[in-house]
């Protein structure tokens, strides 16, 4: 097949993301990539070294002169998320890659490009390979399947690296540099009830929260996007003190990373208290709707008549989960002292199911401190305790907690004004990477993450923005010379 690439510069890191693009690597698919990397590194007499999961990691000594330099690691992942058109018959098993050139970007044809991380593994081996590049002694490490389970970062051994400085090249805009993100846990309650008949000389209403927008749980979260369980929950604890009420069903949000866009509850109210609790929900709707005019214009409560049930959730239990769903935390719940607008710590109400006759509750804990998110996770467990619900707590990834005062940051801020004449946005991100495992595996790694242009990855319009691609690896050079 003919290179469209070749011609674009730097060339060697071109001819090796073209190379990639032929080479099948779906996330957990990754070994047609790992012999790949294996025989370069063997081919070029660079010591070579791979896991059992296979992740590999190729060293390349200092260049004379720089013998006195630190190791520092260049980081990359080597699987892509496959998706592709609906018309497209696309094998990401077997097939190759197919980029083409669109104005000033790189596309692929019909199916993700694979630059996420393609072009960071690309640069690593243009600078393993140059022979007119100076640098310190490098290691080049290449993680599997960070797409689909953080594998690869999860499973290595921090002897395989002798690095304690590492470069992640693994970020979507040129600009900007990433120094933090936030760790994860799940937190997830349930409680077994039982089933009692139906009271009778009562009512059957449905309650409906919807319109809301949603969104991740870590990226969104900042936004103050209303949270359909948290509505819900406030409008049945607010009935319960009103009047007698039985709970018949339950049911809001579905994914632990989405902030619930919807839920619905069925209640049994005594036939006399029907119009109050309607005119209730009426003016409950306004509130909400007053209280996000700005995140959630189109919020929703609904109430309507329903087909009475023949049984209901048993009293206590009804009355435990109303105060459960109303006292759990939602949302912000510190913001990072040290890096302005970033949230630190969070948590979301994430979903409420019935199962049987169990009732369960999922939450989910975020923080970029180890310590906040224990606290945040314990918090949400000991509410659970209070509304005598078991809890269980997942295992969770580390975060990897911003250090504004890093030395390798201090290097590529000052390398990059010299080459752009502008300051970066030095950030952090309240969603997981693989830095976090990283910092969590070997303490004290002086850690950053930077990239070329990327837009619409994991999906097939993901493009590469072909000038900031030479930029992005003169970056590269320019704070390997200078560690
Ligand atoms: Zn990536």
């Amino acid at each position: 097949m003919e290179n469209v690439l070749q011609g674009l510069e730097p060339t060697r890191v071109w001819h090796y993301f073209a190379k990639i693009c032929t080479i099948p690597h779906p996330s957990k698919k990754e070994e047609k990539m790992v012999k790949y990397l294996l025989e370069f590194g063997k081919k070029l007499n660079l010591e070579t070294i791979t896991d059992e999961v296979g992740n590999v990691v190729i060293r390349k000594q200092a260049t004379s002169g720089y013998e006195n330099k630190p190791w520092v690691a260049l980081q990359s992942h080597i699987d892509m998320v496959c998706e592709k058109t609906a018309d497209s018959n696309h094998n990401f098993d077997t097939d190759p890659i197919v980029p083409r050139i669109d104005g000033e970007w790189v596309k692929a044809t019909n199916t993700t490009l694979g630059a996420d991380d393609g072009i960071g593994v690309a640069t690593q081996l243009a600078l393993l390979e140059a022979s007119d590049i100076e640098h310190g002694p490098i290691e080049c490490l290449f993680t599997v399947d960070e797409e689909t389970g953080l594998t690869g970062a999860f499973a290595l051994k921090p002897e395989m690296l002798k690095s304690r400085i590492l470069i992640n090249l693994d970020s979507e805009d040129e600009g900007e540099i990433f120094i933090g993100c936030a760790g994860g846990r799940d937190t997830t309650g349930t409680r077994k009830f039982s089933f009692e008949p139906a009271p009778s000389g009562t009512k059957a209403l449905e309650i409906t929260v919807s319109g809301l927008k949603g969104g991740h749980s870590g990226d969104d979260i900042q936004k103050g996007l209303g949270n359909a369980n948290k509505i819900l929950g406030r409008a049945l604890w607010e009935i319960a003190n009103k009047t007698n009420m039985s709970l018949a069903t339950i049911d809001g949000g579905n994914l632990r990373n989405a902030i619930a866009r919807d839920a619905v509850a069925t209640i049994l109210v005594p036939t006399e208290k029907e119009a109050e609790i309607i005119d209730y929900i009426e003016k409950f709707n306004n509130t909400v709707a007053l209280e996000l005019k700005v995140t959630d214009s189109g919020v929703k409560v609904a109430i309507k008549p329903a087909a009475i049930p023949t049984q209901v959730i048993d009293n206590k239990t009804t009355s435990d989960l109303f105060n459960l769903i109303y006292a759990m935390p939602h949302g912000v719940i510190a913001w990072a002292q040290d890096i302005e607008g970033f949230v630190e710590t969070s948590t979301n109400l994430a979903s409420i199911k019935i199962s049987n006759n169990t009732i369960i509750v999922a939450t989910s804990q975020r923080s970029s401190v180890e310590s906040a998110k224990e606290n945040i996770n314990n918090m949400a467990a000991a509410v659970f305790r209070l509304a005598g619900f078991e809890y269980t707590q997942g295992d969770g990834y580390p975060g990897w907690t911003p250090n504004p005062k890093s030395a390798i940051l201090d290097i590529t801020v000052q390398q990059f004004e010299k080459q752009f004449g502008s300051k970066p946005v030095v950030r952090a991100i309240h969603a997981g990477l693989e830095c976090g495992l990283f910092s969590e595996k070997i303490p004290g790694m002086d850690m950053v993450s930077f990239g070329p242009t990327l837009r619409g990855v994991h999906s097939p319009d993901e493009k590469l923005l072909i000038p900031t691609v030479s930029r992005f690896y003169q970056l590269v050079i320019d704070v390997l010379q200078n560690v």
